[in-house]
């Protein structure tokens, strides 16, 4: 898979403003935040999108899963509720071809997205 600006972040070749991390998986502020609280959480296994994720990513997806409720509960979300977004392709809106999960919140949130 080609590099993505988040193979350097999780290579920490440029700098982000970690707030977890492990040996699998790496959460980070957004650049551009559209929340008070906009987080990145993103597997260091270049996969493109949900949409390439295989079955040998299972355990995987599990845990990133996993990684965005406890970082959302470090973030101070748990009360007020967040929500979490991937977007995946085009007409998804995806911008980064390595898989991410959005944390987005702090504000009420409108719905359905545009
Ligand atoms: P998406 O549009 O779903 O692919 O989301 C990609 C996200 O990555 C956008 O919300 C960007 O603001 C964010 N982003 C891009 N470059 C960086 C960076 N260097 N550090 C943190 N977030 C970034």
């Amino acid at each position: 898979m080609s590099e993505t600006i988040f193979s350097k972040i999780i290579r920490k070749e440029i700098p982000a403003k970690i707030v977890y991390e492990d040996q699998w998986a790496l959460a980070f502020a957004d650049i551009h935040p559209q929340a008070p609280t906009h987080v990145l959480v993103i597997p260091k296994k270049p996969i493109r999108s949900l949409a390439e994720a295989t079955e040998e990513d299972k355990e995987l997806l599990g845990h990133l899963q996993l990684v965005v409720a406890k970082v959302a509960e470090t973030c101070g979300l748990s009360q007020g509720g967040y929500r979490v977004v991937t977007n995946i392709g085009s007409d998804g809106g995806q911008s980064v071809p390595h898989l991410h999960y959005h944390i987005l919140g702090g504000r009420p949130l409108d719905w359905p997205p545009g």
